[in-house]
């Protein structure tokens, strides 16, 4: 069993959520119940909140990621956030290439390579997220469009600096629709993922990746979908808003 090689991690992908104060009494709440975790716990918020949340979790086992960040290290680009001012706060994880991301910001495959490289430089880790539509799945292409954005996302990245990546496998049909994949699904398309890392890089590298499923994931489904082999935890983003549904899934992840 490979599982045990690798951290589960469960993250939260707060999205466009949450002012200060809702954060402050959201990270409170969370904190003690999530205290014994035997996985990673992290919590991905809007740039708005890292300060906060940074400060909150001091000291504790929650760590902190932004939800994205600009591929150039400074300069004339209104708006955006780079990888270097993230890391100089402390954050630890940044969100890169979330299917909302894709759709609503013009996201290309080529640019999330750019970021992932970008935020591994500056010393971040990153949870990189692929995953297919609704058509692609209905098409049978499903395989050949995660290959796709696995190895275009990866290009340039070493094998050394793998080890700050993490794959989150969302399903954007999946995604904050309450329509969840199977856990035979999910096991199907994150273990091709670690194929498709054996192929680019080894074996041994593609079993010690940490691959998460995410796409409504809940209290409920959280068991059945951690238990399986190929999956190390979840990017959960409804769920991760209330703490004590995303305690259940990090409770469900211990057990995992
Ligand atoms: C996400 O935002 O990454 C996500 C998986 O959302 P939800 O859990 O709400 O489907």
């Amino acid at each position: 069993m490979n599982k045990t090689l690798r951290e589960a991690i469960i993250a939260g992908n707060w999205k466009m959520n949450k002012t200060r104060p809702e954060a402050k009494s959201l990270i409170e709440e969370l904190k003690p119940m999530v205290a014994n975790a035997n996985c990673g716990v992290v919590i991905c918020v809007p740039f708005t909140n890292l300060e906060t949340a940074l400060q909150l979790t001091q000291g504790s086992n929650i760590k902190v990621g932004a939800e994205n960040c600009h591929f150039e290290k400074s300069g004339a680009f209104t708006g955006e956030i780079s990888a270097d001012m993230l890391a100089e706060m402390g954050v630890e994880y940044v969100v890169i290439g979330h299917s909302e991301r894709r759709q609503y910001f013009g996201e290309t495959d080529e640019t999330v390579n750019k970021r992932t490289r970008a935020a591994i430089e500056a010393g971040l880790k990153v949870i990189l997220c692929v995953g297919e539509m609704l058509e692609d799945r209905e098409n049978n292409i499903t395989e050949e469009l995660i290959s796709m954005q696995t190895k275009i996302a990866l290009k340039g990245v070493t094998r050394d600096e793998l080890k700050n990546v993490i794959i989150a496998y969302e399903p954007v049909w999946a995604i904050g629709t309450g329509k969840t994949a199977t856990a035979d699904q999910a096991a199907e398309v994150c273990g091709f993922i670690r194929e498709t890392i054996a192929k680019i890089y080894d074996q041994e590298a593609a079993n010690g990746m940490t691959i998460q499923y995410g796409g409504s994931m809940n209290a409920k489904n959280a068991a059945e979908l951690l238990s399986k082999e190929d999956v190390d935890g979840g990017l959960i983003g409804g769920a991760s808003l209330k703490a004590p549904d995303f305690t259940a899934i990090v409770n469900a992840a211990n057990e995992g």
